[in-house]
């Protein structure tokens, strides 16, 4: 698998071609009717991007000092063990921020290993224990885990004082925690596979 780290310029180079992208979309669809209105969502997506590109530069400072490694690969959303930290290279730069945030949540919870299992003794901890990942207490703490780190990545951002949507924050947040809670109530389709 190919892993890149993050780089400011193309990371930019790569938003702008997005929006020309959909730029061209839109005004295929429009022909001649083409007009300012119809460039806003892709400008608001951009401009969404480059705040986001500047904010993880920031962030990714902060993440050095902790001796923690991001790598941006072919992976959905993001990941995290041991430090490392890997990002969905295909996802768009504010939805990598996003889930940069959420797999740091991760990191600060398990930096304090003890808290972490004090916390949520049944959750990511009782994972390699068949009969426990079984049981419902399993799932609602892994459910808590989950909360927590949007919660402390959400925190970081402030207390680096670095700007973002905070609205699509939230929004990749809910959604997120949707697909959980469907697997924690083992909703019709959710609780077979493992999270
Ligand atoms: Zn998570």
């Amino acid at each position: 698998m190919t892993m890149k780290t993050f780089d400011q310029k193309l990371w930019q180079d790569r938003a702008w071609k997005l929006y020309q992208q959909a730029l061209s979309r839109v005004e295929g669809k429009k022909g001649k009717k083409f007009s300012i209105n119809d460039r806003m969502p892709a400008g608001i997506a951009w401009k969404r991007d480059t705040i986001a590109i500047k904010a993880m530069s920031t962030v990714l400072a902060w993440c050095k000092t902790r001796n923690v490694r991001v790598m941006f690969c072919d992976i959905p959303n993001g990941e995290y063990a041991n430090n490392l930290i890997l990002i969905s290279i295909k996802a768009r730069a504010a939805r990598q921020f996003n889930y940069l945030l959420h797999e740091i949540g991760h990191h600060l919870i398990d930096s304090s290993r003890a808290n972490k299992i004090k916390k949520f003794p049944l959750g990511y901890a009782k994972s390699n224990d068949t009969r426990a990942c079984k049981t419902f207490g399993h799932r609602i703490d892994v459910v808590g885990e989950e909360l927590e780190a949007w919660y402390r990545g959400g925190r970081l951002a402030s207390k680096l004082k670095v700007s973002f949507d905070r609205k699509f924050f939230d929004d990749d947040r809910i959604n997120a925690m949707r697909t959980y809670f469907k697997w924690c109530l083992r909703t019709h389709g959710y609780g077979k596979e493992s999270i």
